[in-house]
Formats: structure tokens, C-alpha cells, sequence
């Protein structure tokens, strides 16, 4: 029974990694100072896993930005315009490779990056390969071959993992038609051969292809392009081990073809479907190993050693241990990397940090178990086995996790409190009569500039240099200048401009119990972007109001309104680490009562206008269409939940960026927020074509500039924007605004757009005023 992993986190404990990156792109270190820190975050994690007993260590899970892009240098799926750099020798690989990760703007040329997307459902993101009709592959970097040989010579027992090919296709995109990606198999594969090739020759023992599709629905091509795959790799080098890996979702419906492919060993994630075990373990073929994924690689709690013992038993019995191997589900990617590192027990209490696991932990979780399944393990893993046991459960009867009053409030949601006391058609009366707009209204989606200023005082305050009183008074000031910015500016619906943010699922999250938070948890977002999830331990509730005193402030202030502004139940959800003990639509909806509670006390504190942030809504859809319905159904009913509890005439807003509404355009709908702000700038409003299609019934602030960009559009191309939006959508209905916030802009900018914005906006409420007076 061997031990092994499918990957490893590889920014660095600290972070070292990020920072030689941002260093080697602004100049300060040179390339091979970030190749040596790259060499020595290679060794210190390998060197982890061989301390820890790990017995097949992955190689070629290293990257210095994204192994999809790794692997598309790999097989020289370069897009065409790159050619350029490609040719100049003076630009280094590494160059080459972070040009097409971040664009080139350099001696002329102006080169756009490769696009960037999630990778499945996780908040990892990928560089999307890009393939033409005349797509050709060739063996064009050595990387897995290399990190192999580095491997070796220190005395590891490599593993290196690729991405399958027939995943790898499924990850990129057709960028010209008369074509299908998956057809691409035939000239792919034979750079994959040449790449076994040259690993065999160097001794490779076992290599493993990274399949996650498997979890997928998939159409019979890809089905073929599987057999057709395996087949070939066992026919061209039978003594070669390899092993399959799935993760992310159960095999379902492709376990037979999971199970015919002629591989060595087939990885099953666990953790995500433990049911899968038994139909596989029905139907296994002679000779095929099974890694059991059991410990779980997207989230941060302890494994719990006799629930995984009794799977590892059963499969030892129906297949003998030498045929079972011991892993996590996925990726240790997905989770920080070691939990030692948190000392500080007023962020993160001790009694919490006894229940969980980061990536390091996790390791020896694995090792363990395998030590533990054997039939006489020593005494001191008995210790830690009774450990484990008492960790779990602690956890279980914990007073830190459950609060019945909580449970007792999710019991009691009646079916009235997830709706709007009447029909958007009626409130829209209402609320236009009581909030008195002019047609087209501006306003904006939150935040404001947040400037170095602000971050520093943020900092100090965190570092006690300052005092909260003194760090209040910063932010009020922040405050009240923003809204007297605005009236000059001369929006119609203002905000207070969140400055006392530093993110908008962190704030909330700090001032609700039942989470937590860690010094170092850092986990790869995309290149050297990291984030810090925020982690949900126990029931969720509000003990205080939240941004009243900011929003009634900044209301203060001015004639105008102030829209309150609050961060959604299910985007809360979707950036934190979630409980494991409870299933995601239970506490999503306890995070909605806690929001309906602060915006039930917004609209008594004379807020009439509310937003309530879902951008995350779309990225929470499950792998498998199949499940698609049932999470519409609960993640649309939490944010009414936490929006139904207003009056007719209060409005709710909902803001949502980086969407593709297509195929869920009902449940944007069954929402039912009376106006909705979206990213709309970048597609040319070509976004709002599905709302016009759908009959889509309530207001629309589609965006007008992208905030992602410095640029400052001009009055005639925003007019151009809101024009092309009045040609689907009726004027009375729409909304003018930015993108999304503008937290990241900078103010000089931000001020010029906006003023040509409301200027915008001002020129058809015009251009409408004198074609209603003709009529
Ligand atoms: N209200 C938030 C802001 O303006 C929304 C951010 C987002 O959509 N991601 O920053
Ligand atoms: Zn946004």
C-alpha cells in the first residue's frame, strides 16, 4: 500500500514565490535569481513530503505561474502572436512564458495575454489554451523531464504528473471555426508519446495524467479520444505505470469507461463522492490499483481517521492492500500550507485550530493512515490515532460551533420569508414615487479608490501604530469627502465608498460569529495572486449590526440617497472554507438570516435603497448539470431570503461581474431584486441581448466603463453604450453605472469618468424628454 499526492501548494510557505515573481516582473531581481527561488521552493516541498513518509512525490506540480500554461509551452501550443518572441533570441523561455501569461508591452509591441478562467469549480485559475484549425504541437519544453531529473539526482521518488490530453483539450478554446478542439487528440498525442519517451529513457517508475473531466458529462468523441489515448500510451510503453487521476466530482455515468481504460492505477476523489467506491469496486478489472482519494484537498479540516480507516479496509478486502494506494482527493493546491505557522491565537483559536489540517498536516494525515491500516501499528500511532478521534470529537459536540438559537431561526423560515410582500411590478411604483429618481439614474457599485492612504492606515491600524478611535476618524473623514466628491460629480444614487474594507467577504466574515481567520492560509488564486479564505467554523449569526453606523452616516450628509451596501449569502459561502459537517445550503442559509437582520436594520435606520453583492452566484454552479437545479434553487432562495424582509418601497439592488448568464437567466430572474448593476462594457453590451430575450422584468444598470482598465472612455462612446442598451431594454428600466467597483482605480481617473458618465446620461434623459414631449 503506497502513499503518495497529487500535487502541492508551490507559492511558498511565506510566500516567497510571489515575491521573487513580482520582483523578477518589476526588475529588482534577475532571471535566474527567481529560477533559483523556484529550485529551492521545488526542494523545500519535496523535501516536506519525504520527511513525512509520502511515498510517490509529485514532480512537474511546480509553477512559476499556471501548470495549464506549463503544459501548453510543453506540447508548444504557443498562439500565433507571440511568433515574434518566440523568434527574438534575446527574449529568455521565462520571458516567452510570462508574455503569455501577462501580455508584452514592450520596443513597440503591444501583445495581449492568454485569457485566464476558473479552473472547474475551485477559485484557482488557469490560462485557457488556445488552438487554430491548423493547430500543430511539438515537444518545445523539457520542464516535466527536467524537474524529473532534478528529482532524481536528490534522491526522491519522483512521480511527475501532466495534464491528460484529452483534459488538455477540453481546457482550451477554438479560436478560429471549421473545427472541433477534441478532433486535435490525433496530433497531440504523439508529443505526449515523445515526452513518456524521453521520461522512460531517464528511469520514470510511474507518471500520472491529470483527467479531471472524468467527473464531467461528456459526448462520445471525448469518450473515444480516451480509449484511443490510453491504449496507445500502454501499447507504446507497457512497462510504463500509470496512474489515472480524477477529482472534483464522482465518475457517475464514465465509470465503465473510467474502469476499460488500460492504465495502471485509477485516483477517485473521495472526498467529493465516497459512494463512487462501491460500483467501482463492483466492476474492477484484474490488475488495476485504485489510489483512494481521502483526505480532503479543497478544504482545511482534519480527516477523520476512522471514518477513512473503515473505507481503506473495505477496499483492501475486495482488492488486497498492494492494489490500494492512499492520497488526498485533489491537489493540495487548493489549501494553505502549513497550519504550524499560526500562532496567533486571537485571530485563530486554539480550540479551532485542533479540528483542522493544512497542506502539510495533511501529509502526514496520509501517511498515517496507511501506517494505521496495517495490522499491528506501533504505539505512538495508536496515540495519534486516539488523537485524531478525540479532535473529531470535540469537534462534534463542540459549544463553539453550534448555537441553537440559529438552528432553531433556519428551522422557523416560513415559506412568506424568501418573498417580496408583493409582485416587483407593484414595488416599482412604489418605490418610484417614493424615491423620486430622475429616468436613467446614476450611481455607482460601492467602492472608491481605495489609495495607498487608506491601505496604510489600515495597516497601522492592524499593527497598532494607531488607535481604532484615531483609525475611525480617518475612515469618516475618507467618508464624507467621497460624498461631497459625488454630489459634485452630480450622481443621483450615492455610496459611503467602503473604505472600511479591505474585502468584502473578510469585513463581514470578521463581524459574524461563527468564523474565523488565519495569519498565513494564503492559497493561489492565479499567477502570484493569492487569496485568504476566511473560514466558516460554526453556526452563523449577527451579534451587531454591521455597516449601519457607515451607511447612516454618509446618509447624513446629504440630500441624496445613500444606497447601503452588504456582500450576498452566497458569495460569503463561495470565498470562505466551508464547515464539512454540514451541507453548504444550510449554512448559506444561516449567513442569509445574519444579512437580512443588518438590512432590516438598514431600512429602519432610513436606508431605502440596499445593494446586496452576488458576484459569485454563477461560479457556485456544480461540475455536473444534473445538480445545477437543485443549487439554483437554494442559492436563489438564501439571496431572497436575505432580501424579502424590506418593504415594497425600499429597493434592493444585487451586483454581479464576470458573468455568463446565459444558461441560468431564470435564476438571475427568480432573484427578484428590483434592480440588478452588471460587467457589461467589455462585451459591447452584448450581455444584455439574453436579459432582452428573457423578457427580463425588473431594472438593469448594465455597465458603461470598465473599471479593469485606467482608460477614461468618452462621453460619445458611454452615450454610444447606453444607446445600444435602450435598443433592447425600455429606458424606464435601466440604470447607468460602471462596471464594478472602483476600489482599484485611481482617483484621477475615476473622477474624470464619472463626471462624462453622469454627463452621459444627463444627454438622453434629454434626447428622451424631447422625443416624449413630440409624442
Ligand atoms: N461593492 C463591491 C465593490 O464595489 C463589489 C465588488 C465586486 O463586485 N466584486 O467593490
Ligand atoms: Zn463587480
Amino acid at each position: 500500500m503506497q502513499t503518495h499526492i497529487l500535487g502541492y501548494p508551490r507559492i511558498g510557505s511565506k510566500r516567497e514565490l510571489k515575491k521573487a515573481c513580482e520582483q523578477y516582473w518589476s526588475g529588482k531581481i534577475s532571471g535566474t535569481a527567481l529560477e533559483e527561488a523556484g529550485k529551492q521552493i521545488r526542494f523545500q516541498n519535496w523535501k516536506t513530503q519525504q520527511e513525512q513518509g509520502i511515498d510517490l512525490i509529485p514532480v512537474n506540480d511546480f509553477s512559476f505561474y499556471d501548470q495549464v500554461l506549463d503544459m501548453s509551452l510543453t506540447v508548444g501550443a504557443i498562439p500565433e502572436r507571440y511568433a515574434a518572441l518566440v523568434k527574438n533570441k534575446e527574449i529568455s523561455p521565462l520571458d516567452l512564458y510570462f508574455a503569455m501569461a501577462r501580455g508584452y508591452q514592450k520596443e513597440g509591441l503591444d501583445i495581449t495575454a492568454m485569457e485566464m478562467t476558473k479552473w472547474f469549480d475551485t477559485n484557482y485559475h488557469y490560462l485557457v489554451p488556445e488552438f487554430t484549425v491548423d493547430q500543430s504541437f511539438s515537444n518545445h519544453s523539457s520542464k516535466v523531464v527536467e524537474e524529473f531529473k532534478e528529482a532524481k539526482e536528490l534522491g526522491i521518488k519522483a512521480k511527475p504528473v501532466l495534464i491528460g490530453p484529452v483534459t488538455y483539450l477540453w481546457l482550451g478554446k477554438e479560436k478560429t471555426n471549421g473545427f472541433e478542439k477534441i478532433d486535435l487528440i490525433h496530433k497531440l498525442l504523439p508529443v505526449y508519446l515523445e515526452i513518456l519517451k524521453e521520461l522512460v529513457e531517464n528511469g520514470v517508475d510511474w507518471v500520472q495524467f491529470d483527467e479531471p473531466i472524468l467527473g464531467l458529462d461528456l459526448n462520445s468523441k471525448e469518450k473515444e479520444a480516451f480509449l484511443m489515448v490510453y491504449k496507445t500510451i500502454r501499447e507504446t510503453f507497457p512497462k510504463l505505470k500509470t496512474l489515472l487521476a480524477t477529482y472534483f466530482e464522482g465518475l457517475n455515468d464514465n465509470t465503465a469507461l473510467a474502469l476499460s481504460l488500460p492504465v495502471c492505477a485509477l485516483h477517485l476523489d473521495l472526498v467529493r463522492n465516497s459512494e463512487q467506491l462501491d460500483e467501482v469496486l463492483g466492476q474492477i478489472p484484474d490488475n488495476l490499483s485504485i489510489s483512494l482519494g481521502l483526505v480532503d484537498g479543497r478544504n482545511i479540516w482534519k480527516n477523520d481517521f476512522e471514518k477513512s480507516l473503515k473505507i481503506i479496509k473495505k477496499a483492501s478486502h475486495t482488492l488486497g492492500r498492494e492494489k490500494i494506494m492512499i492520497a488526498p482527493s485533489c491537489s493540495l493546491l487548493h489549501v494553505p500550507y502549513d497550519l504550524e505557522l499560526e500562532s496567533q491565537e486571537d485571530t485563530l483559536l486554539p480550540e479551532i485550530k485542533r479540528w483542522m489540517a493544512f497542506a502539510k498536516q495533511k501529509l502526514k494525515e496520509v501517511t498515517l493512515l496507511q501506517k494505521l491500516s496495517l495490522p499491528n501499528p506501533e504505539k505512538n500511532q495508536l496515540l495519534e490515532y486516539e488523537a485524531n478521534k478525540a479532535a473529531i470529537a470535540d469537534r462534534k459536540n463542540s459549544g463553539l460551533i453550534h448555537n441553537k438559537a440559529v438552528k432553531q431561526r433556519v428551522e422557523a423560515i416560513a415559506p412568506s420569508d424568501d418573498k417580496r410582500k408583493s409582485e416587483y411590478a407593484s414595488r416599482s411604483i412604489l418605490q418610484k414615487n417614493f424615491l423620486q429618481l430622475p429616468l436613467l439614474p446614476t450611481t455607482t457599485i460601492g467602492s472608491f479608490p481605495q489609495t495607498g492612504e487608506v491601505r496604510k492606515w489600515r495597516s497601522q491600524y492592524k499593527k497598532g501604530v494607531i488607535d481604532k478611535h484615531t483609525y475611525q476618524n480617518l475612515l469618516i473623514e475618507a467618508t464624507e469627502s467621497l460624498i461631497r466628491k459625488q454630489e459634485k460629480i452630480g450622481l443621483d444614487v450615492l455610496v459611503h465608498g467602503e473604505y472600511e474594507r479591505n474585502d468584502m467577504v473578510e469585513y463581514f466574515g470578521e463581524q459574524l460569529a461563527g468564523f474565523t481567520f488565519s495569519q498565513y492560509g494564503w492559497v493561489q488564486s492565479y499567477g502570484s495572486r493569492c487569496v485568504k479564505p476566511p473560514i466558516i467554523f460554526g453556526d452563523i449569526s449577527r451579534p451587531e449590526p454591521i455597516t449601519v453606523s457607515w451607511s447612516t452616516y454618509a446618509q447624513s450628509l446629504t440630500k441624496r440617497r445613500v444606497k447601503g451596501m452588504l456582500t450576498g449569502p452566497v458569495t460569503i459561502l463561495q470565498w470562505s472554507f466551508v464547515r464539512n459537517d454540514q451541507d453548504r445550503a444550510t449554512t448559506c442559509k444561516q449567513i442569509a438570516l445574519a444579512i437580512r437582520e443588518e438590512v432590516k436594520d438598514l431600512e429602519n435606520a432610513g436606508i431605502n435603497i440596499i445593494q446586496i453583492d452576488e458576484p459569485a452566484i454563477r461560479e457556485g454552479l456544480p461540475l455536473r448539470k444534473s445538480a445545477w437545479e437543485n443549487y439554483l434553487n437554494w442559492a436563489t432562495q438564501a439571496f431572497r431570503l436575505s432580501s424579502s424582509g424590506v418593504s415594497d418601497a425600499t429597493q434592493i439592488h444585487t451586483h454581479m461581474c464576470y458573468s455568463e448568464f446565459n444558461d441560468i437567466m431564470p435564476s438571475i430572474a427568480a432573484m427578484d431584486a428590483d434592480v440588478i448593476t452588471i460587467e457589461c462594457s467589455r462585451s459591447q453590451m452584448e450581455l444584455l441581448d439574453v436579459f432582452a430575450d428573457f423578457k427580463y422584468p425588473n431594472e438593469i444598470g448594465p455597465g458603461v466603463y470598465d473599471i479593469h482598465s485606467p482608460r477614461v472612455p468618452s462621453q460619445k462612446e458611454m452615450v454610444q453604450l447606453i444607446k445600444k442598451a435602450q435598443d433592447v431594454i425600455p429606458t424606464a428600466k435601466l440604470w447607468v453605472n460602471p462596471d464594478c467597483g472602483l476600489k482599484t482605480r485611481k482617483w484621477e481617473e475615476t473622477e474624470k469618468a464619472l463626471i462624462l458618465m453622469v454627463e452621459a446620461a444627463r444627454e438622453l434623459r434629454e434626447i428622451a424628454r424631447v422625443s416624449s414631449d413630440l409624442t
